[in-house]
C-alpha cells in the first residue's frame, strides 16, 4: 500500500518547474546526469517557443541534461518534478526517457526563454500550451489549474 502511495504521489502532482532561487539551493539533480547534445528536433522546438512566446534566445546558451530517472521524476533538494531549468548556468534536466516529450522539453525551453521560474497563464496557457501536459492536449484550457506555485 505504501508503494502505490508513494508511486500515485510521483505521478500525479508532477510539473516541470524551474528553481527559483539559487541561495541554499542544490545545484544539481543527484541522479546520475549527463550532457545531451541538441538535436534538430529541438531547434525547431526552441523555434517554435521564441515563436508563440515573443521572445528569442540563443538556445546554444542553454546546456540540456538527460537524468537518468526511470520513474520520470526528478529531486532537486525537496522538490520533485519532471523537468528543471536551472537559472543558475542556464541549465536544463530532463528525464532520460524523456527527452522526446515535446511539452515537457519546450515547458523548460520556455522558462530559459523567459529568463524565470515564474508561470504566467498568458504565456505558458494561452500562447504556448506548455503549462502541463493536460494543457498541452486540451488547446482550449485558459487557466491550469495545476499550476506551480509562480516560483
Ligand atoms: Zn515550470
Amino acid at each position: 500500500m505504501r508503494e502505490l502511495l508513494r508511486y500515485a504521489i510521483l505521478l500525479f502532482p508532477l510539473g516541470a518547474c524551474a528553481l527559483p532561487k539559487v541561495g541554499g539551493a542544490p545545484l544539481a539533480p543527484m541522479d546520475r546526469a549527463w550532457v545531451v547534445p541538441t538535436l534538430q528536433l529541438y531547434q525547431e522546438w526552441w523555434s517554435r517557443t521564441e515563436a508563440c512566446s515573443g521572445r528569442t534566445g540563443d538556445m546554444s546558451a542553454v546546456t540540456f541534461y538527460a537524468v537518468d530517472s526511470p520513474s520520470g521524476a526528478i529531486s532537486l533538494g525537496r522538490d520533485v518534478a519532471h523537468g528543471w531549468w536551472l537559472r543558475e548556468g542556464n541549465r536544463i534536466y530532463l528525464p532520460a526517457n524523456a527527452l522526446g516529450e515535446e511539452w515537457l522539453v519546450r515547458h523548460e525551453m520556455l522558462h530559459a526563454l523567459l529568463q524565470s521560474g515564474s508561470h504566467p497563464n498568458d504565456v505558458f496557457v494561452r500562447a504556448c500550451h506548455l503549462a502541463s501536459a493536460a494543457v498541452w492536449r486540451d488547446s482550449t484550457v485558459t487557466e491550469d489549474s495545476g499550476k506551480p506555485h509562480g516560483r
